[in-house]
């Protein structure tokens, strides 16, 4: 040993240095993409600083009809993982996206899940689904964002093995936080005079299954409805007190606004795709407690 590292060692300074160079390795973030904004949250809620997300689908954009940017495209080189969620512009991107990165592990969250039926998404995409029919929107139940949440933690651990510890105790802690929220859910959701709410875009058909309501669509088969289905709607709404129609932000209000004239219903606006998905889930259920009370 030479005297300089007789010094350092005395001082400190190489293990300081040999620890930063440690935690240096160990910090080279993973660089994870997703299709839609709440899927950045549940990955973040895993990785913490260990990840970088980013989501295909920017604030407002609608997942039926959007089209990734080339240069969304060209950043995807950059990703080690995709966590798929089936959206409808994913299915149809899909084999562009793969094959920008062929190297990225694709991660992928239907796993395990039962989609349901849906009449909309099934009849709009002619030959742009395959075996992925059915309601995509299972983002919007808190159970089975569960299991999204362990398939995406195997994924992160599969490419990051060395840290697989932290993913666990994150992944069991946001599976806890989880829990507490479906019981608040559910406890807000009992006790109401109705149990139906009226929606323009069907965005809430597992929400609706897992709490026991009833989700009605004004859109039909993705397009708005007719004049004589507008009527039926009318009749429907007052049948059931409707008082409070919801869009989202990325659909038409028009049709919501016509109906809600019609009956004197006033229009809110329910997000399914902001992404601090835990804060909004609270959010929807205090807005459909308020409503169905
Ligand atoms: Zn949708």
């Amino acid at each position: 040993m030479n005297r300089f590292s007789a010094y350092c060692l005395r001082t400190g300074f190489v293990s300081s240095f040999l620890a930063l160079l440690l935690s240096g390795a160990s910090m080279a973030q993973m660089h994870v993409m997703v299709s839609i904004p709440p899927q950045v949250y549940f990955v973040e809620q895993l990785g913490g600083d260990l990840v970088t997300v980013e989501s295909m689908l920017p604030p407002g954009g609608f997942p039926h009809t959007y089209e990734p940017t080339p240069k969304q495209m060209r950043q995807l080189s950059k990703a080690t993982m995709y966590v798929r969620i089936h959206v409808e512009f994913e299915d149809a991107w899909w084999e562009k996206i793969a094959a920008v990165n062929p190297k990225m592990l694709v991660v992928d969250t239907l796993e395990g899940i039962e989609r349901l039926e849906s009449d909309m998404h099934h009849e709009q995409h002619g030959d742009v689904h395959d075996h992925h029919d059915g309601d995509p929107h299972i983002w919007l139940s808190p159970q089975l964002v569960k299991q999204q949440v362990m398939t995406i933690c195997e994924g992160l651990i599969r490419i990051d093995p060395d840290n697989a510890e932290t993913y666990r105790s994150r992944q069991d802690a946001f599976l806890q936080q989880i829990d507490t929220l479906n019981q608040e859910i559910q406890t807000q959701l009992t006790n109401l005079s109705s149990r139906t709410f009226l929606v323009f875009h069907p965005s809430w058909s597992y929400f609706a299954r897992d709490y026991n309501l009833e989700q009605v669509a004004i859109e039909v088969e993705g397009k708005e409805p007719s004049v004589a289905e507008m009527t039926q709607l009318v009749t429907l709404a007052k049948d059931h007190n409707i008082r409070v129609i919801f869009v989202q932000p990325q659909t038409s209000r028009r049709s919501a606004e016509t109906i809600a004239r019609q009956i004197g219903a006033t229009v809110e606006v329910l997000d399914p795709l902001a992404q601090d998905w835990s804060e909004n889930m609270r959010h929807v259920a205090n807005t459909l407690a308020k409503t169905l009370r």
